[in-house]
C-alpha cells in the first residue's frame, strides 16, 4: 500500500477539497482510499500543495509543437491562418517529431494522464502508441472546395487505417465551419459520429461568426482574396450551421460524444440550438490560446449558468507559449474569480475523462480509479492558484 498526503486533496468530481487529505493506492496506481489525515505531522509523505487526479487535456495539436515561439500574437483568426499556411511545413519532419515527442513527455511529467489530440498527419502516432498517456486522436480535415471532398475523405480514411496499425484510438473529424465546404463538414462528421467521438472548433472568433452570419469581415476578405469558396451565409451563429450539417447525416437525438472547442463567441441562441439535439456534448475552453490569437475569453458566466459540461485544453504551441494545464486553470481563476477552484479542477480532470469515455477509470480520485496523481505546487496561503503555480506527476 502506498500513501501520499497534502494540504488539499481535490477528487476531480467534488467542489470542496479534503483539507490535509491523503490518497492510498496500489502499486499499479489504482486508488484504494481517499480521506482526511488524523495528524498531518505523522504522515510519512506529506506535501505542500494540492493533490488532484491526473489531468485530461481536452484539446491539443501535439504535431504543431515545432511552431512554439513562431507566431505573432493578437492577429485575429485571419492573420493566424496566414501564419499557419506560411509556417506549417517550414521545418523538417525530424524536427517536428522531436518537438512533439519532447512535449508529450512534458505533458505526462506535469501530470496529464489523457488527451484529446488533433492530428492532420501521422507524425505523432508512434509516440502516442508508446506513451503511458491515454490519447484519442482526432484526424482533422479541412478543404473549402466541394469537388475536393471525396479525395480528402479517402486520404483521411487511409490515415485512420495507419493510426489503427499503431493501436491508437483515432477517427476522422471536421475542423471548423470556415475552412470546410458544407459537403466536407457533413462527410467528416459522418465518420466521426460512426466512431462515437467528434471534436470540432466552434465559434472561436468574431471573424467566423460574421462570415457565417453576413458573409463579411476579415476572414471573408481573406478567403475571397485567395479565390476560395466560403460557407453559406445563414444569418445565424456558426454553431447552428454546424448542427444543421449534422442533421443531414444523422437522425436526432445525437448520443455520440461531441466536443465543441473554444466557444469564445458562444451565445444563448447557439447553445440552446445545440442542446436541443446533442445529448452528450462537452464544451472545451482553451483560454491562453484565445488570448494569444484574439485577446478574448469565452463567456464562462453564460456557460456556467446553463450548466454546460466544460473541459479544459491547452490548444497547440502555435497559439500558446506552453502546454500547461495549471497555467490554463490559473488564467480562468484569475479572470473569473467567482468560479470555485474545485469546479475548474473538475473541468481539467473528470469532465475531460467523461468526454473521452473514460469516466470509470480516469479523471477522479476514488477507489477503483487509476487516474494518475498530480501535485499542484506553489499555491497561495488560502489554497488558491498563483502565477507561479505548476504541477508535477506523483504517479
Ligand atoms: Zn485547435
Amino acid at each position: 500500500m502506498n500513501r501520499i498526503a497534502a494540504e488539499y486533496v481535490y477528487n476531480g468530481k467534488d467542489m470542496e477539497p479534503v483539507r490535509n487529505g491523503y490518497v492510498e493506492f496500489d502499486d499499479d496506481g489504482t486508488v484504494t482510499a481517499v480521506g482526511k489525515c488524523q495528524d498531518p505531522e505523522t504522515e510519512a509523505d506529506f506535501r505542500k500543495g494540492i493533490i488532484v487526479p491526473g489531468f485530461v487535456n481536452a484539446h491539443c495539436h501535439l504535431e504543431l509543437s515545432h511552431l512554439r515561439g513562431k507566431f505573432r500574437k493578437g492577429t485575429g483568426m485571419s492573420g493566424f491562418i496566414d501564419q499557419i499556411n506560411e509556417l506549417r511545413d517550414f521545418t523538417s519532419a525530424e524536427n517536428k517529431k522531436a518537438a512533439a515527442s519532447q512535449w508529450i513527455d512534458a505533458l505526462w511529467n506535469s501530470g496529464v494522464s489523457a488527451m484529446a489530440d488533433i492530428s492532420n498527419c501521422d507524425d505523432t502516432f508512434l509516440m502516442k502508441s508508446r506513451s503511458p498517456m491515454y490519447t484519442r486522436t482526432f484526424l482533422e480535415v479541412f478543404g473549402t472546395e466541394p469537388q475536393d471532398c471525396p479525395g480528402i475523405m479517402a486520404g483521411v480514411r487511409k490515415l485512420a487505417d495507419a493510426a489503427a496499425s499503431f493501436g491508437i484510438d483515432a477517427a476522422p473529424t471536421p475542423h471548423a465551419c470556415y475552412t470546410m465546404s458544407p459537403e466536407l463538414v457533413t462527410a467528416a462528421s459522418a465518420d466521426a459520429l460512426a466512431a462515437g467521438f467528434l471534436s470540432y472548433h466552434s465559434e472561436e472568433s468574431p471573424e467566423e461568426e460574421s462570415l457565417l452570419f453576413s458573409g463579411t469581415g476579415p476572414l471573408a476578405d481573406n478567403y475571397h482574396g485567395r479565390h476560395l469558396s466560403t460557407p453559406p451565409v445563414t444569418g445565424k451563429p456558426s454553431l447552428c450551421y454546424f448542427v444543421d450539417r449534422l442533421l443531414k447525416v444523422h437522425e436526432p437525438p445525437f448520443r455520440e460524444h461531441v466536443l465543441l472547442v473554444h466557444n469564445v463567441c458562444l451565445t444563448q441562441e447557439a447553445l440552446d440550438y445545440a442542446l436541443q439535439y446533442l445529448e452528450n456534448v462537452w464544451w472545451a475552453v482553451c483560454p491562453l490560446s484565445n488570448i494569444f490569437i484574439h485577446d478574448m475569453l469565452p463567456p464562462i458566466g453564460l456557460m456556467r449558468r446553463n450548466g454546460l459540461k466544460i473541459t479544459l485544453g491547452t490548444d497547440s504551441l502555435s497559439s500558446n507559449d506552453t502546454l500547461d494545464m495549471v497555467a490554463e486553470m490559473y488564467c480562468i481563476s484569475s479572470s473569473f474569480p467567482d468560479v470555485p477552484l474545485g469546479e475548474i479542477i473538475r473541468w481539467a480532470t473528470f469532465n475531460g475523462a467523461e468526454f473521452l469515455g473514460k469516466a470509470d477509470t480516469l479523471g477522479a480520485l476514488a477507489p477503483g480509479y487509476r487516474p494518475g496523481i498530480a501535485l499542484i505546487c506553489n499555491i497561495s496561503p488560502d489554497g488558491g492558484l498563483t502565477a507561479g503555480s505548476y504541477s508535477e506527476r506523483v504517479i
